[in-house]
């Protein structure tokens, strides 16, 4: 390619001028693009892939829903309303598509880790953080994201294209508007724990009073784990009596995280794992629902929506955005 472009760059000269020119690599080279590896290969290969890795290190400004609370201080995260990431890179695809790491249940830990600038445990970031920052990453990979939605009247399933950059940015105005609203703990229902992220809340139906927690990374994985070790045993079970036998408990395996202590209103209180699990599992649907609903509330988590017209029965409305196929590119 340019030996054909310094033949002609020459001849062209030489034909304005009257005088052939010199074929020295010298002259021709002035009027063609530099080679830079022609002078010093090894040097400048290494120049090039400098200057080309310089254009793939980009990051991204990002707002956390936590605005930093529920952080201990010295936490990457403490006080902090924004925070860097990268942006998704074959390396990031990479452990998407890794089969080892789904197997361990390593993929949005390693995500976590590849993705942020701070060195932060994945573990010790709270679930509404973890989401947005994926919902962030995913928008770095593209702004739309298609799946299957389900219709919230209907509950029939079509493919949708969801703009993911809007649903993100009307998401945080919710929180926002949700907070600002939000009655002072003291005075409502619900007042602060004895930590830094529980809250303490009147159970509805037996009266107990129930300090819980926010869910971090940690708690995640917990309960990724058990529920992958649920769903493995009823793949091997062989019979129907086997397979009824294995007790699915998300619910109450979600609760047992959650709840830190529970207290009577006499004052007797408990925060021992083993009792709180017993009792958990034992507690009336109202109350369970109840907590639920309080955690939802004071939990800083985006909703990620989009309002859309179902094709079967003709209504919009807001429908929930799926987290599921987040990362596969459409
Ligand atoms: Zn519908």
């Amino acid at each position: 390619m340019s030996n054909i472009e310094t033949r002609n760059n020459s001849e062209r000269l030489g034909s304005n001028l009257g005088t052939p020119p010199e074929e020295s690599p010298e002259s021709s080279s002035s009027f063609i693009v530099p080679d830079p590896v022609a002078k010093n290969p090894a040097l400048s290969q290494l120049d090039i892939m400098n200057k080309m890795l310089s254009l793939t290190c980009m990051e991204e400004l990002i707002k956390i829903p936590s605005r930093g609370r529920f952080y201990p201080a010295g936490h990457p995260f403490a006080s902090r309303e924004d925070i860097y990431i990268n942006v998704m890179t074959s390396k990031e695809q990479d452990i998407l598509s890794s089969k080892v790491k789904w197997q361990e249940n390593k993929v949005f830990e390693s995500l976590l880790v590849s993705l942020l600038k701070d060195r932060v445990d994945p573990g010790t970031i709270l679930s509404g953080d973890r989401m947005a920052i994926f919902a962030a990453a995913r928008i770095t990979l593209k702004h739309t994201y298609e799946t299957n939605g389900m219709c919230p009247i209907c509950r029939t399933i079509t493919h949708q294209v969801f703009n993911l950059t809007e649903a993100l940015d009307a998401a945080f105005e919710e929180l926002r508007v949700k907070e600002e609203n939000m009655k002072p703990f003291e005075m409502g229902a619900i007042s602060k724990g004895g930590s830094i992220d529980t809250f303490i809340t009147e159970l509805p139906a037996t009266k107990m009073l129930a300090e819980f927690r926010l869910l971090y990374g940690i708690h995640e994985d917990m309960l990724m784990k058990k529920k992958a070790k649920t769903d493995a045993d009823i793949a091997r079970a062989k019979t129907a009596e086997e397979k009824s036998s294995i007790k699915e408990t998300d619910l109450t395996d979600i609760l047992k995280v959650m709840v830190v202590s529970l207290s009577l209103p006499s004052g007797e209180k408990t925060s021992e794992p083993g009792v709180l699990a017993k009792i958990i599992e034992r507690l009336p649907g109202r109350d369970t629902v109840y907590l639920q609903e309080m955690y939802k509330y004071v939990a800083p988590e985006l909703q990620l929506q989009e309002i859309k017209c179902c094709p079967k029965c003709l209504q919009s409305t807001h429908w929930g955005i799926p987290y599921t196929d987040f990362f596969r590119p459409s």
